[in-house]
């Protein structure tokens, strides 16, 4: 049994036609004529708000060494991969990060409030590997990072790695037939096989503020969080605010976790918000120490199971999570692929899913007005759009917050964001609010992988470019692996199939990528490569299951979600979900392996 939805029969009255318009009408008026490209880089002379502020870069000699495997990426995806290939006896793995450590999104987001919004029994990969049980149900940043640590520990990761490492070419050597690898640390290093997993949103991005670089008061991104100026810690009083008047610019995912805690400490705070985010509740609670030490082993397995088949749309006899996003699945389907009930045609499937998102986003806003006192205030913070048109946030503590005397929302809606900054303040229309600093909220750019942007550029086969050879679309099979380009696997969300739980489809991919390396190595391979024909029916597969998302997302309020408005380019989902793509991937496994492993030429 799932939790329920919203109960469509209960809608039949509500205005749909109205609320169309309203939503229509409050994407139109923040829709901005250059979309994605407002944002600036955290690059070049805007390069100090990507510095890492956690740990000091060593100095160390440039390698020129072999190893055996290299994992590009040290957060959930590649620790995944490390462990898997420990497991499966392959011993010469060197870990490699940007970061000062391991845990990728959790080495970096490190600001107060910090929780995974994922329930923390599916999200915190390994738990029975490493024996621990988190301590609460939405586990605090600091624990899942160091949980990341931990992961390293038991595997042995730590051995070899290096971090604050960027790579900046990958070359295949035909003669050795391995990959030569160049870093920004001067490294010339070789390694057999090279894994990457470097993160969809990992890039901090600044909103194209003009006069953004003559503010004079103090500023940082929130997953470069400056508790050196705050004071505090993730847990602790940020004491250094206490005198201050502090912005914070943006309220998504990130925004609600934060400004309760900026909000009780600093002496004022202005949140600068363009688009309300949906807040649903959080309910978080320590672990229960008896459920604890009732689970027997194999409990993790069952729970992650059981929930991505829950948020795939899957049936199940029981939902073991129970929470606001497993009673949300079917609005999920909107933006991730997955199951769909196709005993009813797509009209009435429409007909239904708009009734529910209604019912979803009324409970969403009555929230708003049940918690804000001031009712201006609350008018603001109640969003009109669809429920996955944004990331969907849960909290208890972001909207009392609005009842602070010290705290004031500054909707810049109509103006398409901030106006201006200057050299003390904050611009909106022509209203300046003065500030000793501002933090910015304001998100990730999207998908930019090394491999995809072009920093990590890749020569395979023949001198063959791999962003050429993927220039009208990426060309894999299965997501991992391209033709011409031997023994590199890529981890992440292209031509795959995705899930809420990101951590769960990273550990089927590191699962599958380290199997098809044991094989390898196993079977004497020369390289491991798909067939340009393999490739060529995964392309197909993908083409003719992928969902389109497009009309659902072209009338969504602007966000990285629909690039800005623009809307989406096609869907590259295999459009039955996660869990029909983790069976395939088994049955591919048992059956066709052979297929990519290449004795001799
Ligand atoms: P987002 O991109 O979601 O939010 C950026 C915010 O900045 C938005 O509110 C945006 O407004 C605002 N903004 C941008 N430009 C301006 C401007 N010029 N003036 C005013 N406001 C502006 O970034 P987040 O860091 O919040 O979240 C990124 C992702 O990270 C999430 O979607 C989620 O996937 C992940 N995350 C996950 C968490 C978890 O618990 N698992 C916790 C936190 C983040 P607008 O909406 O109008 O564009």
């Amino acid at each position: 049994m799932t939790t329920s939805p919203p109960e469509p029969a209960t809608l039949e009255e509500l205005d749909v036609e109205a609320m169309r318009a309203k939503y229509a009408a409050e994407r139109d008026r923040r829709i901005r004529p250059d979309g994605a490209t407002q944002y600036r880089r955290a690059a070049g002379s805007f390069g100090y708000y990507a510095k890492d502020p956690y740990t000091p870069r060593v100095e160390r000699e440039p390698l020129t060494d072999s190893v055996e495997v290299l994992v590009v990426g040290g957060g959930f995806g590649g620790l995944l991969t490390g462990a898997r290939l420990r497991q499966a006896g392959v011993e010469n793995v060197r870990m490699m990060d940007e970061a000062g450590d391991f845990g990728g999104t959790w080495y970096w987001n490190r600001y107060p409030g910090i929780h995974c919004d994922i329930q923390s029994y599916v999200y915190l990969p390994l738990l029975e590997e490493v024996g621990s049980v988190p301590e609460w149900r939405y586990a605090p940043g600091e624990e899942i990072r160091r949980h990341a640590v931990a992961i390293a520990r038991t595997f042995d990761l730590y051995r070899d790695a290096v971090f604050h490492t960027r790579v900046t070419a990958l070359d295949w050597d035909e003669t050795t037939a391995e990959w030569v690898v160049r870093t920004g640390r001067g490294d010339r290093m070789r390694a057999r096989f090279v894994i990457t997993s470097s993160g969809t949103l990992s890039e901090p991005k600044l909103p194209g503020i003009p006069g953004i670089e003559t503010f004079r008061g103090h500023t940082f991104h929130t997953s470069r969080w400056d508790y050196g100026y705050t004071g505090g810690d993730q847990f602790g009083r940020l004491t250094g605010l206490a005198d201050k008047k502090v912005a914070v610019v943006g309220t998504g995912a990130t925004g609600v976790q934060v400004i309760p805690f900026v909000a009780r400490d600093a002496e004022h705070l202005f949140v600068f918000q363009r688009t309300p985010s949906s807040v649903d509740v959080r309910d978080n609670r320590p672990t229960d120490p008896e459920w604890a030490a009732s689970l027997r082993p194999g409990w993790q397995r069952e729970r992650m199971d059981n929930f991505l088949a829950v948020v795939s749309g899957e049936p199940v006899e029981e939902d073991l999570t129970q929470d606001g996003w497993t009673s949300t699945a079917q609005l999920q389907r909107k933006v991730i692929s997955g199951a769909v009930d196709t005993s009813v045609s797509d009209e009435e499937r429409e007909r239904t899913d708009e009734l529910v998102d209604l019912a979803k986003m009324n409970e969403i806003r009555a929230r708003v007005d049940e918690v804000v006192t001031d009712p201006a205030t609350a008018e603001l913070l109640k969003p009109w759009y669809r429920y996955m048109c944004k990331r969907p946030t849960f909290s208890d503590v972001y909207l009392p917050t609005f009842n602070r005397p010290n705290v004031t929302l500054v909707d810049t809606a109509d103006f398409g964001g901030i106006t201006r900054m200057t050299e003390t303040g904050v611009v909106v229309g022509d209203v300046e609010h003065e500030v000793d600093c501002v933090i910015f909220a304001t998100g990730f750019e999207v998908g930019v992988s090394g491999v995809l942007s072009g920093t990590m550029p890749v020569r395979g086969k023949g001198g063959q470019m791999l962003l050429e050879s993927w220039a009208r679309g990426p060309r894999t099979l299965h997501g991992f692996y391209s033709h011409g380009f031997p023994n590199l696997f890529h981890l992440g969300a292209v031509q795959n199939a995705n899930s809420v739980n990101f951590v769960h489809v990273l550990q089927e991919q590191a699962e599958h990528i380290a199997t098809v390396i044991a094989e390898g190595r196993a079977a004497g391979a020369r390289y491991v490569e798909p067939t340009e024909s393999a490739q060529a029916d995964w392309a197909r597969t993908i083409q003719e299951t992928a969902h389109d998302h497009s009309a659902f997302q072209a009338e969504c309020t602007p966000g990285y979600y629909n690039r800005e408005g623009a809307g989406v380019g096609g869907s590259f989902s295999y459009g039955p979900g996660p869990v029909a793509f983790h069976r395939l991937l088994r049955e591919w496994r048992a059956k066709d392996i052979g297929d990519v492993l290449v004795v001799d030429e």
